[in-house]
């Protein structure tokens, strides 16, 4: 019962300046960066963690970012019809947080209970001008839809459970998933871009308080130690080379 598989879907791949990576890294040189989102299978419930890009956003990817890289196989509807599913057969839809690359395909699930940081939604809607460009509205603003709204820490379903982790944004949240065999991990999202930022303890350098989004990465490293668990980053093109990608899956 319970956690029975974790399938890694990749949402193609965007350029983005190391300044925006590291926090106090000075570099604009482009790093070219994995977008994804994640799959869990559990016993009594499908529950999706991050949504990626939304279709509508791609063809200007393609078209202002030279290292921009989308398949058609990378649309999430397309990863899901690999697995079998279709949006509607998702029961739990997990925003890590609210930016675009992130919360780009919630509006594919409207049956769907969708899920984040009561801090974060309130936030999106009102962003300070210094984050407003990672928020698109349209990706949120969706009249009808199921929002279930969390202050903190939240047990979801058994072995899968929300973990606050703001500092990225007002109210970013993880995601720990307890496997069956593969043993806990910790699904980033933003608060660690990349195993350097988990090794390091670096915040991102797309940031709303870096000392939070600091605490954030070292309690992640934390419950990981405690549990025996792994956290997996969000944007590491070295760890995505590496990741068991759908349709296998961690068990
Ligand atoms: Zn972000």
């Amino acid at each position: 019962m319970g956690v029975q598989a974790l399938y890694a879907l990749q949402n193609g791949f965007i350029g983005f300046e190391r300044s925006g990576l590291f926090y106090g890294q000075l570099s604009g040189e482009p790093v070219q960066i994995p977008v994804t989102c994640y799959l869990i299978r559990a016993s009594d419930a499908t529950i999706l963690f991050d949504t990626g890009f939304s279709p509508r956003a791609i063809p200007g990817l393609l078209r202002t970012d030279p290292l921009a890289r989308f398949g058609d196989e990378d649309l999430l509807v397309h990863r899901l019809d690999a697995l079998g599913l279709e949006p509607g057969s998702v029961d739990l839809v997990v925003l890590s947080h609210l930016h675009y690359d992130h919360a780009g395909g919630a509006a594919l699930f409207p049956t769907s209970e969708l899920i984040v940081q009561q801090d974060e939604y309130a936030y999106a809607h009102y962003p300070a001008a210094c984050c407003a460009s990672f928020y698109y509205r349209k990706n949120f603003d969706l009249p009808g839809y199921r929002w279930r709204l969390l202050d903190g820490d939240a047990e979801l379903a058994p072995g899968i459970t929300a973990l606050r982790s703001d500092g990225h944004t007002p109210g970013h949240q993880s995601l720990l998933v307890e496997l069956p065999q593969t043993g806990p991990v910790i699904l980033a999202g933003d608060c660690c871009y990349w195993q350097e930022s988990i090794d390091r303890e670096t915040p991102p350098g797309v940031v709303w308080d870096p000392t939070r989004a600091m605490h954030s990465i070292k309690r992640l490293k934390t419950i990981a130690r405690l549990t025996g668990g792994r956290i997996f980053p969000s944007h590491d093109p070295a760890f995505w080379a590496t990741a068991v990608k759908s349709p296998d899956a961690y068990r």
